[in-house]
């Protein structure tokens, strides 16, 4: 398979892995094996990816300051990040709320589907594990996420996956007070982490190798571990109204890369590709981040600078796919449930949304804790959450993948356009696994 292009062979990889879920799904017992002997292959794949995402942060992070030859630039880049990625995602909500406002998909649903769904998952201790998430989410005061960004003690930041944000601040703590104390004091440990940096990039090489196997295995545990077709059915019309958001958001980024970046859109596709096709098979961006930074640095253009900043803060804070999702799903509730919104509800619906995709985990099923949050700001009734929540829970998991895509993508766009903006966009220069293998075999 080395001929093929990457994103072929993982391309490839998935559709065979959902043909081998449907095959699965015939024979007696399938789902099990499915489960037991295949799954496990993904699952070491995403805790690969997982490894070095704290490591990579870290060590890139550091190394892009450390470059840095004049430090207000980084308040230039930190500036623009925040304001690009807030209206990214308002855009976003902006387009999700349009199409769900035209095309009024909860209008449609029958009692029966209602009644069915609700009697499928209201009471599941998924439904309800996610409002107690939201309701924990909920009780911590308006600052506290500020606070929770720095970290009291470095080593449990870094051993924390979920503290990416605590991490990206040690990186840059640390990165800055390596630049003031000069060059000559800074070199052995700016040497150490230039040193670290490529390593973990080449440990990226190295796993994606084993991707087309480990998207076969994570995409066919999908298959055969989905719900009810038939209620994926009964919710088809609805999944149509996200996914067509979705595909709009993504013709947003082409314009931008086409008109502002000027590069050509579909190459920029082409080079994102695995990455995107990764955050499709794992559900998670922050699992796909290492690919996403390897992708964007090596084979878009964008100098480390950039890039060490803008895509780690991106994975945590920037998530268009999911707020576009947040606010067409909590729509559709109020119009299957007979809720009226006002104007006044829809607009704090683009607020709780844009806040919400700034909280949201990058971790699969995210997005639906922070519903809860968004139905709640426009006074839902609170008995009526776990049906509402039902409603939509059996598509959640494909909505899930792809509003991933797009929440990468949306990083990635924006990295490339701070890039272009700061002057910060090169020829791009992707390095393969084996470049060094001729000096070790
Ligand atoms: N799974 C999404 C992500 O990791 C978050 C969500 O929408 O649930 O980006």
């Amino acid at each position: 398979m080395r001929s093929l292009a990457l994103h072929w062979k993982i391309l490839i990889g998935m559709l065979l892995g959902v043909v081998f879920g449907f095959l699965m799904l015939q024979v007696q017992g399938g789902a099990g094996f499915v489960s037991n002997w295949v799954k496990p292959l993904g699952t070491i794949f995403v805790k690969l990816l997982k490894l070095i995402a704290v490591p990579l942060i870290l060590a890139s992070l550091i190394k892009g300051i450390s470059d840095l030859k004049d430090i207000s630039k980084f308040a230039s880049i930190g500036l623009k990040t925040i304001v690009i990625y807030v209206l990214t995602t308002v855009i976003a909500i902006s387009i999700g709320l349009t199409l769900v406002n035209i095309f009024n998909p909860g209008n449609g649903v029958s009692d029966a589907t209602i009644s069915t769904l609700t009697d499928t998952y209201a009471n599941s201790t998924n439904v309800q594990g996610k409002i107690a998430e939201a309701t924990r989410q909920q009780e911590s005061g308006p600052l506290d996420f500020v606070v929770d960004m720095v970290p009291e003690n470095a080593f449990s930041a870094l051993s924390n996956n979920k503290l990416m944000l605590q991490v990206i601040f040690l990186s840059l703590f640390l990165g800055i007070s390596l630049l003031l104390i000069g060059e000559k004091s800074a070199k052995p440990l700016k040497d150490l982490f230039d040193s670290l940096n490529d390593v973990v990039l080449k440990m990226v090489d190295l796993i994606m190798l084993t991707a087309p196997y480990a998207v076969f295995a994570l995409l066919a545990h999908v298959v055969v571990s989905s719900g009810d077709p038939e209620l994926l059915y009964a919710l088809l019309f609805y999944a149509s109204v996200v996914v067509g958001g979705l595909l709009l958001m993504v013709c947003f980024y082409l314009i931008v890369v086409a008109v502002v970046v000027k590069k050509n859109p579909f190459w920029f596709l082409k080079q994102i590709s695995p990455a995107q096709l990764l955050a499709f098979s794992t559900s998670s961006s922050a699992a796909t981040l290492p690919v996403t930074m390897e992708r964007v640095e090596e084979h878009v253009g964008v100098d480390k600078e950039v890039s060490s900043f803008v895509l780690p803060v991106g994975a945590t804070i920037n998530m268009d796919g999911t707020s576009l999702y947040q606010a067409v799903a909590a729509v559709f509730i109020a119009q299957a449930l007979n809720f009226d919104l006002t104007f006044t509800d829809q607009l704090m619906i683009v607020l709780t949304a844009l806040l919400a995709s700034i909280g949201s985990a990058a971790v699969p099923g995210a997005g639906m804790v922070m519903l809860v949050i968004v139905l709640e700001s426009v006074s839902f009734p609170a008995d009526k959450l776990a049906v509402g929540l039902a409603l939509i829970f059996a598509v959640d998991r494909p909505l899930d993948m792809c509003r991933t895509v797009i929440n990468v993508t949306g990083d990635a766009t924006v990295s490339t356009l701070i890039a272009k903006l700061e002057g910060k966009l090169h020829d791009a220069k992707p390095k393969d696994w084996d470049d060094h293998w001729e000096e070790v075999k």
